[in-house]
């Protein structure tokens, strides 16, 4: 693949939370990963053969919407849409992360059917990858009967990840605290469900019981779309150092709320973004890019620490080597800057008056994915390559 650098960046956003920006204008790839974050004088010393002058925008991380619920291929049955993956790469989305796959049409709820579900979606997207994104798939659901021995057979056929405990059968503490126990010795991450029950079938789950299943992350702790009391999310925050996840189809009001309470004791490193779609609030292409803008324009949050939450942050509780803007991270990258007619002068700047930015380029891999978006509004500054 070779040598490419971006160059003329206007604003470098790193993803990490604690330092939002990096220093430079120039950004150097060389076989799909980073090398070097600087100034010009970088060139020099790497020779870039391909060139894409970004004229002034902004680059940030490739976005991870850490929470859908895929099936297999670029199709849903929950919302009968097509394509709505690689609608999503053109939202900035780079990265996905399975929250299980529910929407499975007869589903099995047998273990054997569960484990060969979950072992199935995870081999599938690893071999199906829509304009080059990553999708982690094959989230297993806990049902009744699961035994070690099968979470064992899952994690050495690649299962990592388990989908929302309570979108199952194991709906209860007791009846998950050993599965979990099983799941996390295999090297398995954990997500809960939270709130109030999304569908029939699922089932409410309080802080409580959050706190006793001991899970990896908290999925959509503004609700799933139906959040937890503020004095159970305070009880999240205050008695646990889970990570907490902001979903954009949750409650906005909670949303804001959980932004707000770990903006005040520092935590922000805690939060981490997903979609929770496909799911009754419908596919929602630009929801990774409209909750960064929302706890930007609305929440308090400064606009490169919220796109933090969507990238460095997901990256850090996940354990993957992508959307981070540092020397040997994956180069997942997006050229983003103020869409046209917005009173924002960049990306960052539109993101605080609650305009979504427009993107300009998506990188996956160092590799072109997208040029200007098919879905957000048209960005001002565009991407010229010279090779
Ligand atoms: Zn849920």
């Amino acid at each position: 693949m070779g040598v490419s650098a971006l160059v003329n960046i206007g604003t470098i956003v790193s993803g990490d939370i604690h330092e939002p920006l990096c220093r430079g204008n120039t950004l150097i790839v060389v076989d799909g990963k980073i090398a070097a974050v600087g100034g010009e004088e970088l060139l020099k010393e790497y020779g870039p053969t391909q060139v894409f002058d970004v004229h002034g925008a902004t680059v940030t991380p490739g976005l991870i919407d850490s929470h859908v619920h895929p099936v297999l291929g670029d199709f849903t049955p929950r919302q009968k849409t097509l394509d709505y993956l690689d609608s999503s790469l053109h939202g900035g989305v780079t990265t996905m992360i399975s929250a299980g796959e529910p929407h499975t049409p007869g589903r099995p709820r047998d273990p054997a059917g569960t484990k060969a579900l979950a072992i199935l979606a995870h081999k599938s997207f690893k071999n199906f990858r829509p304009g080059g994104m990553k999708i982690h798939g094959g989230a297993v659901i806990l049902e009744k009967g699961l035994t070690e021995k099968d979470f064992a057979e899952m994690a050495a056929e690649g299962v990592w990840l388990v989908g929302e405990v309570g979108l199952g059968s194991v709906k209860t503490p007791q009846e998950a605290v050993p599965m979990v126990a099983w799941a996390k010795k295999y090297g398995m991450k954990v997500a809960v469900h939270s709130g109030g029950t999304s569908i029939p079938g699922s089932s409410a789950m309080t802080a409580a019981m959050v706190m006793s299943i001991g899970p990896t992350v908290v999925s959509h702790t503004n609700g799933g779309p139906t959040a937890l009391a503020p004095a159970e999310i305070d009880a999240l925050i205050e008695q646990t150092s889970l990570p907490l996840e902001i979903v954009q189809c949750g409650n906005l009001k909670a949303a804001d709320y959980i932004a707000r309470r770990l903006q005040e004791r520092n935590q922000l490193d805690r939060i981490i973004i997903g979609n929770d779609s496909p799911s009754g609030s419908g596919i929602i292409p630009l929801g990774i890019l409209r909750t960064i803008t929302q706890l930007a324009a609305l929440s308090g949050i400064e606009p490169a620490r919220a796109v933090a939450m969507a990238t460095g942050n997901t990256a850090a509780v996940y354990g993957l080597p992508t959307s981070l803007i540092a020397p040997g991270r994956e180069a997942d990258l997006v050229v983003m800057d103020a869409p046209i007619g917005s009173v924002g002068q960049d990306a960052l700047g539109a993101m605080a008056a609650g305009d979504l930015p427009g993107i300009a380029m998506v990188m996956i891999d160092g590799e072109v994915r997208v040029w200007v978006s098919r879905n957000t509004p048209p960005p001002v500054r565009q991407v010229k390559v010279s090779t």
